[in-house]
Formats: structure tokens, C-alpha cells, sequence
């Protein structure tokens, strides 16, 4: 598998993964988040897990449990952590814990490495097996640069027993004196359904199955539907551009079980877009992939118009398909768009317009962008890129305390 990637992803960091597993063969690397389908993280890891497996390294993946009123907890910690302000309660978080020890008891928690996704199964750190070989890191997939205090000092109180902490950017990593901070950016998998390359006739097929007639240009925002992914921002951006250019919109996104809020704004969605034709809101099943994917590559101009935003994951996917981007100036995306180069970062629905009318006006400018894109999505954010840096910290904290010139 890994073999494939040969030709695709730079070559150093194939021979990194190469050096690397060497030094890592056969030692146990479990990931646990809370959902295998819906949203980034279960994204990354249903394509990382296979790979390490094929590498060498004994890969494993475990999901943890809860119920509606773990979930709606979460889900309001996660709108906090981004900057919502919300009302807590302690019975809230001794439930979150007891949540977190009953799937302790259920899930083997022994392994060489631990990664903990997100929030949701933070507090699974209180129950670590005792041995000091191993290396438990929490993951931060969210934009946490302006959290509400109270929450992040709750979850603070597990995310610093941790050995290390990753987030996504630079500006999301918090003060803990204990505690090793990296900064991994996500990534794409360039041969998963998502992203392969997809033949005419596979992306005619979703079009007429979706009804999208390709007789006019396509703007596309493909999001989970939550309100920080700003749906509503980007049908103000269609509108104005209406007036000028005709155009369609599509608003794609599916359920994820650890979102419970996404039915609820999509029903907000559809009422704002009222009866206009040229406004396709498709609600999909999580594992509809390449009809993702096809619905990126029909696409003229794709959006990701984030308010708050973890790293934005679709952008990473638009610019491997050269298409030209445009998103918000948040998270992760101004990483991935280096305005002007790879794309546009905006700051209104406003913005948006404008620079949607200045792609659709000069089509040669917006391949050229496109074409940088890939590239850039080329160097910075494949999945081979991310193993690469996982197992690098991972090896590298077996020197933790040493000089590392005595390596
Ligand atoms: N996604 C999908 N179907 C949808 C909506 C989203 O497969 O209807 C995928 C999308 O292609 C991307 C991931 O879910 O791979 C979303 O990741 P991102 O980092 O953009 O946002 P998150 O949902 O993690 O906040």
C-alpha cells in the first residue's frame, strides 16, 4: 500500500515512513475518538489505520460510546471551546468523566502509543494502564485560540496529565508546563474514494443523480452542517453574486453521530435558501465519498466559508482537484490558502462574493490557482506527510530528557 504512494507524495517523507517503522516494527499505536463516521478526524484515521498496519506498526482504532446527553454536553463543549458561551453545570462534567470510566472498562487501553482525538474521550487519561513506557498524546482537532475560559480550564485539568499534546496550529497551543506540544497539520489521502482521480462518466452519474445540471457555472461548500461552517454566510454570497453571474449553488453535508445540532441548522438552511432552483442542499450519508469527490471536480469554485474552523480539511480536498478556493481566514484554512497563490481567504459573505465573481470573471487566474494548489496540497498536507510526523514524535519521545547529540 504504502508502495502506492511512490510518485504521488514527496519522496523524503516515504523515506522517512521507511526509516521510521523500522524503529517502530510491531509496537501497538491505538487511536480513539468519538465517531467512526461524519467529520474530519474519522476521515484521517479510516485512511491512516490501514497504512500504519501496512508499514508494520500494530495499528488499532476504537470509538468511544455515549448517549444524547453526552453528546449534547460535548457538542456544547466543542461550541465553547470555540468561543460560543454556554451555561455548564458540574453534574454536566462528573457525567462527561463517568462516561469516559464506563468506556474505560469496555476498551483495551493498552498500547505503546495512545492518541486521544478531541475533547469527548479526553478524560480516558485517568485511566491508564500504570506503565511508564508507554506515551498517551491528546489531539486537538478544534479551533481552540479564543475558548471560552471556564470550559478550557475544566478540560485543561485532563489535557495536562497527558506526555504530549498536538494541535493543528500554531495559535491553538495553549500554556502547560508539562506537557510536549507539536504542531501537525491534518491530511488528505490523494487514493481514498475522496480524492482518486474519477472518470467523466463517474461524475456524470452523481450529477444526474443528484439532478445537478452542469449547464451553468458551480459554487460548492461541502460541510457537516454546523454553524461555524457559516452555510448561511455563503447563500448571502451566492446572492449577491446572482445578480451578476449566473451561477449555481451546492450545500452537501451529512450526519455525524457525535454532532447532534447539524438537523436542526439544516432545517434553518433550507428555510433561508427558500424556493430558488439554482440552491441544491443535499444531506448525504456519511460514507458517500466519491460522490464527494465528484461533486468537488463538477465544481467550478469551491467554498469553505468557516467562521471557527479546526484545520478544514475540504479546502486540502478542492485544491488536490485544482479547484479554486475561497475560504474563511480562520483555523487552519489560512494555511492551506496562501491568499492569492492558492486561492482567497475572506473575512464576509461580502468578500466571498467578490472574489467568486473575480474567479468566474477570469477563468485563466482560477486554473492557475487551482494548479498551485495541488501542488502546495502536494508538499504540506498528504496523509504520508502525517504519519511521518506522528511517528517522528513518537520515536522521538523515547529521548525525552537526553542529549539528543548522544543519539
Ligand atoms: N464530509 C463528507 N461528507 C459531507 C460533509 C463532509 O464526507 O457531507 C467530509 C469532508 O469531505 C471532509 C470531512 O468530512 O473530509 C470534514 O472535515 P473538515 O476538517 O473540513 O471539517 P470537520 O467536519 O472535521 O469540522
Amino acid at each position: 500500500m504504502i508502495k502506492q504512494y511512490s510518485g504521488i507524495s514527496p519522496n523524503g517523507d516515504l523515506l522517512l515512513i521507511q526509516k521510521l517503522s523500522e524503529k517502530l516494527q510491531g509496537k501497538s499505536f491505538l487511536h480513539i475518538n468519538s465517531t467512526r463516521e461524519g467529520g474530519g478526524v474519522a476521515e484521517i484515521l479510516s485512511r491512516m489505520i490501514p497504512l500504519l498496519l501496512d508499514i508494520g506498526i500494530d495499528a488499532r482504532w476504537e470509538v468511544i460510546e455515549g448517549d444524547s446527553d453526552f453528546f449534547n454536553f460535548t457538542k456544547k463543549t466543542h461550541n465553547a471551546l470555540q468561543g460560543d458561551k454556554e451555561k455548564f453545570t458540574k453534574k454536566m462534567w462528573d457525567y462527561y468523566y463517568e462516561v469516559n470510566k464506563r468506556n474505560s472498562k469496555k476498551l483495551d487501553l493498552s498500547a505503546d502509543a495512545v492518541l486521544i482525538h478531541d475533547p469527548q474521550p479526553a478524560p480516558l487519561i485517568g485511566f491508564r494502564p500504570r506503565s511508564k513506557k508507554n506515551l498517551w498524546m491528546w489531539r486537538c482537532h478544534i479551533d481552540v485560540s479564543r475558548p471560552m475560559e471556564s470550559v478550557w480550564t475544566n478540560l485543561k485539568k485532563y489535557v495536562k496529565q497527558y506526555d504530549t499534546a498536538i494541535f493543528s496550529v500554531s495559535k491553538f497551543a495553549k500554556s502547560m508546563p508539562k506537557v510536549d506540544e507539536f504542531i501537525v497539520t491534518p491530511s488528505i489521502d490523494p487514493l481514498s474514494d475522496k480524492n482518486r482521480e474519477l472518470t467523466e462518466d463517474e461524475i456524470n452519474e452523481v450529477s444526474e443523480r443528484f439532478g445537478i445540471p452542469r449547464d451553468k457555472p458551480i459554487i460548492l461548500q461541502v460541510s457537516r452542517f454546523d454553524k461555524f461552517k457559516d452555510p448561511i454566510g455563503v447563500i448571502n454570497a451566492y446572492k449577491i453574486v446572482k445578480k451578476y453571474n449566473d451561477c449555481q449553488l451546492i450545500l452537501a453535508g451529512s450526519p455525524a453521530s457525535d454532532d447532534p445540532e447539524g438537523e436542526a441548522i439544516l432545517d434553518e438552511v433550507k428555510e433561508y435558501a427558500g424556493a430558488d432552483d439554482d440552491i441544491h442542499i443535499l444531506m448525504m450519508p456519511p460514507d458517500y465519498h466519491k460522490e464527494v469527490n465528484a461533486l468537488q471536480r463538477m465544481s467550478d469554485i469551491i467554498l469553505q466559508k468557516s467562521i471557527k474552523e479546526g484545520f478544514g480539511l475540504t479546502v486540502s480536498e478542492a485544491m488536490w482537484k485544482e479547484k479554486p478556493v475561497i475560504g474563511g481566514a480562520v483555523g487552519g484554512i489560512p494555511l492551506q490558502i496562501v491568499h492569492g497563490v492558492t486561492g482567497f481567504v475572506v473575512y464576509s459573505s461580502e468578500g466571498a462574493a467578490f472574489r467568486i465573481r473575480q474567479y468566474l470573471n477570469n477563468p485563466e487566474m482560477a486554473r492557475r490557482m487551482g494548479q498551485q494548489g495541488k501542488e502546495y496540497v502536494r508538499n504540506n498536507f498528504l496523509l504520508t506527510r502525517q504519519i511521518r510526523d506522528y511517528l517522528s514524535l513518537w520515536y522521538l519521545s523515547k529521548f525525552k530528557g537526553k542529549n539528543m547529540i548522544e543519539l
